[in-house]
């Protein structure tokens, strides 16, 4: 039987992504879909690493199952890392992504400075413990939206060494050099099923 894998996302795209990096591995990816009383984690910590882990460790101790967890932040450098850990909500609590954007450009109206990377981070909860995994893509913030594909920040983020915003970029060519894609790069070459299989031997399910 293959090994079960919980990957704690609702969302789609998410699991398609993931599913299509993790497939050699002969891993069985489970949504949090197989879980509907499954917690909603508040993502309340100070740093990427705190919600990854947090909702990593949560849920695989609600399922009993190795669990992953990802969280993703834009840390711009004259900002001091800003938004990072608070992109999704960077103008406000029900912000949406065009406001989001629009109060980045406005801090960024002046500067020359315009450097910016995200940064992705996994965690992966066993009974043996917790283990993190890093993607990260450096760009810069241009000064005017272009493109109309992907989400979030991605009109107004040019990758280094591209031409093309992410939201100009086909998601399969985002998908190659994005921070998502990296972190997920880093667990499935760190990937070893012998330790999911021993920590599996700890786990109730
Ligand atoms: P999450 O941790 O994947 O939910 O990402 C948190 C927030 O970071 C999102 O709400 C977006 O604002 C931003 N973000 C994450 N990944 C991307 C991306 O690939 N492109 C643009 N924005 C992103």
């Amino acid at each position: 039987m293959a090994l079960k894998l919980l990957v704690s996302t609702r969302n789609a795209h998410k699991l398609r992504e993931i599913t299509a990096i993790m497939q050699l591995l002969g891993v069985e990816l489970v949504s949090l879909n197989a879980f509907p009383d499954a917690p909603e984690v508040d993502e309340d910590r100070d740093t990427l690493e705190g919600n990854a882990i947090k909702k990593a460790e949560d849920l695989h101790a609600h399922t009993g199952l190795p669990t992953i967890a990802d969280d993703t932040g834009l840390e711009v450098s004259t900002l001091a890392g800003a938004p990072g850990v608070r992109s999704a909500r960077y103008a406000g609590e029900n912000a949406d992504d065009a406001a989001n954007r629009s109060l980045l450009l406005k801090r960024l109206r002046d500067a020359e400075d315009r450097r910016a990377r995200f940064r992705t981070v996994i965690a992966l909860a066993t009974s043996e413990g917790t283990r993190l995994f890093e993607g990260i893509c450096d760009g810069i913030i241009i000064h005017d939206e272009r493109g109309d594909g992907g989400f979030g920040y991605d009109p107004i983020f040019q990758p280094e060494g591209q031409s093309l915003t992410f939201a100009q970029m086909p998601s399969d060519a985002k998908n190659r050099i994005s921070h998502r894609g990296r972190a997920l790069q880093a667990f499935a070459d760190a990937f070893d099923s012998s330790w999911l299989e021993h920590a599996k031997e700890g786990d109730s399910a």
